[in-house]
């Protein structure tokens, strides 16, 4: 079956699973978001009234929480779940709860992250939990290892307490059988947790996949890197497990890059970052037979080509091998249309207490408003929705 060129158009099956109150609630919600100035004066009021702490969770709740993510409690979140299921649309669940720095913070993620495994194991829906390392250990501790300093006993057994935490929320899950896919972060961290999943996917990914790195190709090396992890794997007689991003951090990046006064390790244009992402895409697709791969990407050119070149290369829709993944609360119209035709269609989708969300929430409205192009395109596409529903 030919892909269509305007696979993506389609809003009935896009808003399948949305009543006209949620449209009209979607419609106001990507309005506010693309006024620059009130994404930014919200944003600041939130992060101060978080640090004073002040009750802003009703408003958070009732707009954006509602529409990015799946809820507070897993009960909660079995209702989205279902819902998306009806349109066989499966969930990378993730604990939306960012960046602690004390060790019984770390403890508690990990104790979140394995009743999230549990209730993964009981659901079929959920296709992986998505987990970030800097999650059970410091940011600091990592940026020294990888700068190559030398660590204090004290250090070292810090070290050695994260890879354990690591190391036993892998075991459940290879015992519940739900994937983890570790999410990519910033590069001057990025080599201890390339290091640490390597590692893992070395002991568990036998026979079956169960921990997946992810690689952002808006780093020029990482085309490189992908393909020496595939050789890696093969002659490891291991199995693969790779999320494709594009990559979170680019002004960070480039900054730090300049300010330290080394060369950015991001591509210098978006056409070299689109063309290694596809390429990507590529490359995974044609070994296949030794690694699982999910495109994670908003980009509907790279979704598109991404589904042409299965069917290019006779591939099943359906193969568990291959997997698509958006945010929950954008990019309806590839998920749903891609689950349509049968591939596996994901949302990535975030729980959690909505105080300790609001971090993750407020960078989707400044991501939408920063993505100009992102917004407009929700927008129309939901009145487009609206208009056909009028008849
Ligand atoms: C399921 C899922 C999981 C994710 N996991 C991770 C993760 O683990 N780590 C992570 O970092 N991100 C992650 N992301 C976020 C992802 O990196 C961003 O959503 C992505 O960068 C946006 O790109 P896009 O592929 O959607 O497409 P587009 O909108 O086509 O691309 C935008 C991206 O291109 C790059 N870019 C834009 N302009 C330039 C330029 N001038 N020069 C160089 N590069 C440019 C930037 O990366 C920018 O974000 C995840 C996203 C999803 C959907």
């Amino acid at each position: 079956m030919k892909i269509s060129p305007d696979i993506f158009e389609n809003t009935e099956i896009a808003f399948a699973d949305k009543s006209n109150g949620e449209l009209r609630k979607a419609k106001a919600l990507f309005q506010l978001m693309s006024n620059n100035s009130l994404v930014s004066l919200g944003s600041s009021l939130a992060g101060l009234a978080l640090s004073l702490h002040l009750p802003v969770s009703p408003v958070f709740r009732y707009t954006v929480y509602n529409h990015f993510c799946g809820g507070e409690t897993f009960e909660q979140c079995k209702k989205t779940i279902q819902k998306l299921d009806k349109n066989n649309v499966g969930v990378l669940l993730n604990y939306g709860v960012e960046l602690k720095e004390r060790e019984e913070d770390f403890n508690k993620t990990v104790e979140h992250n394995l009743e999230a495994l549990a209730f993964g194991g009981k659901n079929k829906s959920v296709k992986a939990l998505c987990i970030k390392l800097t999650g059970f250990g410091r940011f600091g501790l990592l940026e020294k290892i990888q700068a190559g300093d030398e660590l204090s006993t004290a250090e070292k057994s810090e070290f050695n307490q994260m890879k354990k935490r690591f190391d036993k929320i892998c075991q459940v899950a290879v015992k519940n059988e739900v994937p983890l896919y570790v999410d990519a972060e910033e590069s001057w961290i990025q080599n201890p947790l390339d290091e640490m999943v390597e590692e893992m996917m070395e002991k568990y990914n036998r026979g079956k996949c169960i921990v997946f790195n992810t690689v952002q190709l808006y780093r020029h090396d990482r085309l490189a890197y992908l393909q020496h992890q595939i050789d890696r794997a093969i002659a490891g007689q291991y199995v693969y497990g790779v999320k494709l991003v594009r990559g979170a951090y680019m002004e960070k990046e480039r900054e730090r890059a300049k300010e330290m006064g080394y060369k950015s390790p991001i591509h210098k244009n978006k056409k070299d970052v689109d063309e290694d992402f596809n390429a990507a895409v590529g490359l995974c697709l044609d070994n296949l037979n030794n690694l699982y791969v999910c495109v994670a990407s908003q980009s509907e050119q790279s979704n598109r080509l991404a589904m042409e070149l299965i069917e290019k290369k006779k591939i099943e829709h359906n193969n568990p091998h291959v997997q698509f993944s958006q945010l929950y609360g954008m990019g309806d119209n590839m998920t749903f249309n891609q689950a349509k035709l049968g591939f596996n269609a994901t949302k990535y989708l975030p729980y959690g207490p909505v105080k300790d969300v609001i971090p993750y929430l407020i960078r989707r409205a400044q991501e939408n408003t920063s993505v100009a192009g992102q917004t407009t395109r929700e927008l129309s596409l939901i009145v487009k929705e609206m208009k056909r529903r009028r008849g």
